[in-house]
């Protein structure tokens, strides 16, 4: 089937003749007009093949089948006229430093004064008096002369295949410097005229009577009859990306599954039940319910392969908990890893008191910390081997950061392996680490509500869980935005907390001020004026340079309430759990992401205490603005996290690496959650 992705690099060239190669997949310069020169600039926009060319996605359309007059142009609304130069000239400003160059077109009707700051050397000869331009712009206002500024202009240059350019809804496609509008319609006409007919329904085939053919579809994406065609052939070609996206991901897990055998970790409830009963509060449904889909995929056929997605705070540490039960009462090991030291610590600190009641041995691998080598010596050594495969050894809990599997370590009869907050770590790690152990149960945990369409595709290999329930007893979160200028408000109502018994994060963007954002703020110079502001009450300072026994201090008495202020970068964002924390403050906010900031406000609103976010950012922009309120109305992960999807796009969710992996041409993460779903299923359907 034709493949979605861009490819990396120039396809090789064929030794002879093109005719060894499916036509699409020969190289762009098969397309007549399409020489060397013409062919690096097009690999500029990633385009080297007939492929590549054919699905180089408009970026959008002009109805030119009726031209506006020059006389009847509106202001704000973007119109194209067609005009003859009959003036144009550079005119410079103070000593020289800025230009401009201004054209004057008419149409018959009325006069267009055309202006582009910066004049560039071509432009002179470009825009010679005579020639014939279409020109797309708006009115910058109701005065005369009439006057577009920075427009598009297309030369009309007379020819054969002026239909192509005029009379008709025409695309323009993105471009790179040196390649014109014009010349890019003509060689994706050309393209069609001599490779439609080779462009096949894939492998799949969807015979949907809903959507055009493939051939069709991208025809119409390019040279569409109607405007309303464009969507439907977007669809279309979108639909044919999720599928190709589904059918990897698919093809991974049947892989997998019959690769795999289940190592048996249904739990029997010896450790379980004291385990509950010690716990303190009573699993909510959700979280019941989530572990009973546990149990049975544990107790199943395959590994377990499953995602739990819980907001902040909804007790996902109690689930993981009781999995790690459930592997442990079958006298399997299980390891649980986590994103930042801080985290892992913590995780160490909690699972200890919890299971240590229990008999269960526990051990931390973090980068800086190793409490198992002193039993298991080095794991890969001789003796070690021999102990842990003796079966002598009683079912352990290994803790660690990412370090627990880059030293070396590998652990026989692992029955689990549970991931929290997941999305810092990429798709191919997780590979990686189950094929690690012998294909142990999987469960991983994320924090950051993922919306749908996400879900579906990057853990489409995944089952899913989802915690939608908050234990009771919490406090509410009340969410502020307000400027630099309110600050001193903002710390007495800090003091006023403070003295009232609680603890506050106070959180900044950066580690040290650079020189080129002076305007950002960093934790090591604003660390002073917290102390200051706070005087009376101690403050801590936690940051990624700060060494890890430094950090862990810091972490312990803030704990303690030792220190009533945590100033610190976002190195909190994930985890960590100190329920007398009920303030937070966040400078620069429109410096993180909005599901970041979600993350972070997760820190407070974890006791019975009310608890305060106030995110203070100067930011003009209405959009910045629009991004902040939304986290002033709402609470719901999932809702913020679409709204960041749809704002900043996948790579703020995905991280680059992930997003690079599945760049769609046609397909939007943000908006076609039906396609996803087809998709999703018609390649269900194809594999049962
Ligand atoms: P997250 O899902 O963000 O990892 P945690 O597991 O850290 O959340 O839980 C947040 C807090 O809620 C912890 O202090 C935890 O002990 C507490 N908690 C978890 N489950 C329950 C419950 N069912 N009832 C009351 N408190 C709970
Ligand atoms: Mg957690």
């Amino acid at each position: 089937m034709s493949v979605p992705e861009t490819n990396p690099s120039p396809p090789a060239a064929p030794a002879r003749g093109d005719e060894a190669i499916p036509a699409l997949q020969r190289p762009v310069s098969s397309v007549w007009g399409v020489g060397e020169d013409r062919a690096r600039l097009l690999a500029r926009l990633e385009i080297f093949t007939v492929e590549d060319l054919l699905l180089h996605n408009p970026r959008r359309y002009e109805d030119r089948r009726k031209f506006l007059s020059i006389r009847d142009l509106k202001v704000k609304e973007a119109a194209t006229v067609r005009g003859t130069v009959v003036a144009a000239g550079v005119k410079r400003f103070k000593g020289g430093s800025r230009s401009m160059f201004e054209c004057v077109f008419e149409d018959g009707t009325a006069r267009l004064h055309c202006r582009w700051w910066q004049a560039q050397s071509w432009m002179p000869d470009w825009y010679a008096v005579g020639r014939e331009f279409l020109i797309y712009g708006k009115l910058d206002d109701d005065k005369k002369p009439r006057t577009f500024t920075h427009p598009e202009t297309e030369y009309c240059e007379p020819g054969d295949d002026e239909f192509i350019h005029v009379n008709r809804i025409v695309p323009v496609h993105p471009l790179t410097e040196g390649l014109t509008a014009r010349v890019m319609r003509s060689l994706i006409w050309r393209a069609l005229e001599k490779f439609q007919d080779e462009i096949k329904e894939p492998a799949i085939a969807l015979d949907l009577k809903t959507y055009p053919a493939r051939a069709n579809a991208v025809r119409m994406i390019h040279f569409p009859e109607e405007l309303t065609d464009v969507e439907i052939a977007r669809q279309r070609l979108a639909l044919d990306e999720f599928v190709a996206l589904q059918f990897q991901i698919q093809s991974r897990r049947k892989k997998f599954e019959a690769l795999s055998k289940a190592l048996p970790c249904g739990g029997d409830n010896r450790l379980m039940k004291p385990f509950l009963a010690s716990l303190g509060f009573k699993l909510t449904a959700a979280q019941a319910s989530v572990l009973k889909e546990i149990r049975t995929d544990m107790g199943g056929l395959h590994p377990m392969r499953r995602l739990l997605q819980g907001d902040v705070g909804s007790g996902k540490t109690a689930v993981a908990a009781c999995s790690a039960l459930m592997a442990l009462e079958g006298g399997f090991n299980v390891a649980l890893m986590a994103p930042t030291e801080i985290l892992a610590e913590q995780h160490f600190r909690n699972f200890t008191k919890w299971f240590e009641p229990l008999g269960v041995k526990m051990e931390l691998q973090t980068g800086s910390k190793k409490t198992f080598n002193a039993q298991h010596s080095t794991l890969n050594t001789e003796r070690s081997r021999k102990i842990a495969t003796s079966n002598q050894q009683p079912a352990s809990l290994f803790i660690g950061t990412h370090a627990l599997f880059t030293a070396g370590f590998d652990l026989p009869k692992l029955g689990l392996v549970i991931i929290d907050e997941q999305h810092k770590f990429g798709v191919a790690q997780r590979e990686t680490l189950v094929r690690k152990g012998n294909y142990p149960h999987l469960l991983v945990m994320t924090a950051t509500p993922i919306p749908r369409t996400l879900g579906l595709t990057l853990y489409g290999d995944l089952d899913v869980s989802v915690i939608d329930e908050m234990p009771g007893g919490r406090g509410a979160i009340k969410t502020f935005v307000r400027t630099t200028e309110k600050l001193p408000k903002v710390f007495d109502f800090i003091r006023e907390k403070i003295s009232s018994g609680r603890q506050a994060y106070i959180v900044y963007p950066r580690v040290d001020v650079a020189d080129t954002d002076k305007d950002i703020k960093a934790v090591t110079k604003e660390f002073a004026n917290v102390q200051k502001a706070l005087s009376g009450f101690k403050a801590g300072l936690l940051h990624g340079r700060i060494k890890p026994a430094e950090k862990e201090a810091v972490m312990a008495e803030f704990r303690a309430n030792n220190i009533q202020a945590l100033v610190a970068t976002s190195l909190i964002e994930v985890g960590v759990d100190v329920p007398n924390a009920t303030v937070m403050l966040i400078e620069n906010a429109e410096h993180f992401g909005l599901a970041q900031l979600h993350q972070l406000r997760g820190r407070i609103g974890r006791g019975a205490h009310e608890s305060f976010c106030i995110l203070i950012s100067d930011a003009q922009h209405p959009e910045a603005q629009a991004r902040l309120k939304i986290l002033e109305d709402t609470n719901d992960g999932f809702k913020i996290a679409e709204a960041d999807l749809k704002l900043r796009g996948p790579g703020e969710l995905l991280g680059q690496q992930q997003s690079g992996a599945m760049r769609l041409r046609f397909g939007n993460l943000a908006e076609d959650l039906n396609l996803i779903r087809q998709a999703r299923e018609l390649v269900a359907y194809l594999h049962s």
